[in-house]
């Protein structure tokens, strides 16, 4: 199975309702969409994300560090995995989401070559996973009424995106949701980095001692505050979870020799793609920790691939946040996982299961 051409393009979707955390706002989903076709007739699927304030990575970035990648990959054989890989990984530094992109279709393109679905090339499991839904960051009312619009579809886990500019309406809105929805409804808070390391071990204390059992609060502090995480997490109950923090294996090895969060999002954006998240799901086993398998604002294909992913390492990823196409409004593939209020199925079908992806803009081809 020889790499013939690596087609790439944009896809564009308009979201449902604006997505708003404390770091930004965004109302369309634009994204970079990778097609590999071989020499065998398969095409394997790749999709990145392009999140500047969290990655690095924009639309831009990514094409020219794919104009560096793609001639190197063409006419080499899959037989030879490792070595995509390592091209992949070691033409250049950073641009984490491109790589994602790539490692999603090479992978795409294995699963394909042995002839079964992805996750069963990564180990195995049961293809259906329940997800969360993201409640946008908005005024009190609105996001009660978000909450209680998502538990009528079925949502019975619920990521509550908070850092409002007043740390008590953070406070407020949370004990609102929780009065509204319920006991029954898991919670997750998730701050974007939002609130000092002291604010946050008040906000989440009131919590505690409201009696509201939150599953995790994500990135309270700054990326780069490991020691503000480390205080949050050593002076509540409540498991923190780290995402911005852990942008890297090498972060990871951090935080569990710090001890400076409980949980850690993987996220294939961030980990360069599937071998690191590999890695991280590895070390998390071994330190007896368990993950978030999240997304950025990603469609079909790079979802369809986290899913995978959650379904082989079910034993860690204990927390599943993969909401990104339910924001979006329609599709533009065919195949890859279905969803049904927060249930998502993986077809039986090797690879990723994706067949088409219609609709790509500014078309280029290697
Ligand atoms: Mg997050």
């Amino acid at each position: 199975m020889l790499i013939q051409r690596i087609t790439v393009g944009d896809i564009v979707l308009p979201l449902k309702t604006p997505f708003k955390t404390a770091l930004r706002t965004v109302t369309e989903l634009q994204d970079l969409v990778l097609c590999i076709e071989t020499d065998t007739g398969h095409t394997g699927y790749g999709e990145a994300a392009p999140t500047a304030v969290i990655t690095g990575d924009t639309l831009g970035s990514m094409r020219a560090a794919l104009a560096l990648i793609a001639p190197r990959l063409i006419g080499k054989d899959l037989r030879d995995f490792n070595a995509l890989l390592a091209i992949v990984h070691q033409t250049l530094l950073h641009n984490n989401s491109l790589k994602a992109a790539l490692e999603i279709a090479l992978y795409d393109l294995r699963a394909q070559q042995f002839g079964v679905p992805l996750y069963q090339l990564l180990g195995g499991g049961t293809p259906r996973i329940k997800t969360d839904i993201t409640i946008s960051l908005n005024d009190g009312a609105t996001m009660v009424q978000d909450s209680l619009a998502a538990v009528a579809q079925g949502f019975d886990a619920l990521k509550i995106k908070v850092g409002a500019a007043d740390w008590r309406a953070d406070v407020d809105n949370t004990l609102a949701i929780y009065r509204a929805v319920g006991p029954k409804i898991k919670l997750l808070l998730d701050a974007n980095q939002a609130w000092s390391p002291k604010e946050a071990v008040r906000i989440i204390q009131a919590l505690e001692n409201a009696g509201v059992d939150l599953a995790c609060v994500e990135q309270p502090v700054a990326a780069d505050d490991g020691a503000g995480l480390a205080f949050v997490t050593a002076h509540t109950r409540t498991p923190i979870l780290a995402d911005e923090s852990a942008r890297s294996v090498h972060d990871v090895l951090q935080i569990f020799a710090t001890h400076s969060a409980d949980l850690i999002n993987i996220k294939l954006m961030k980990m360069a793609g599937i071998s690191q998240a590999i890695e991280v799901a590895q070390l998390a086993r071994r330190h007896q920790r368990h993950c978030m398998l999240g997304c950025m604002l990603e469609s079909g294909i790079s979802v369809t691939a986290a899913a995978h992913f959650a379904v082989a390492f079910a034993d860690v990823v204990r927390l599943i946040d993969l909401d990104g196409p339910m924001l979006c409004q329609g599709s533009a593939i065919e195949g890859g996982m279905e969803m049904d209020g927060p249930w998502i199925t993986l077809p039986d079908a090797p690879g990723l299961g994706i067949s088409a992806v219609r609709g790509l803009r500014d078309v280029q081809q290697y």
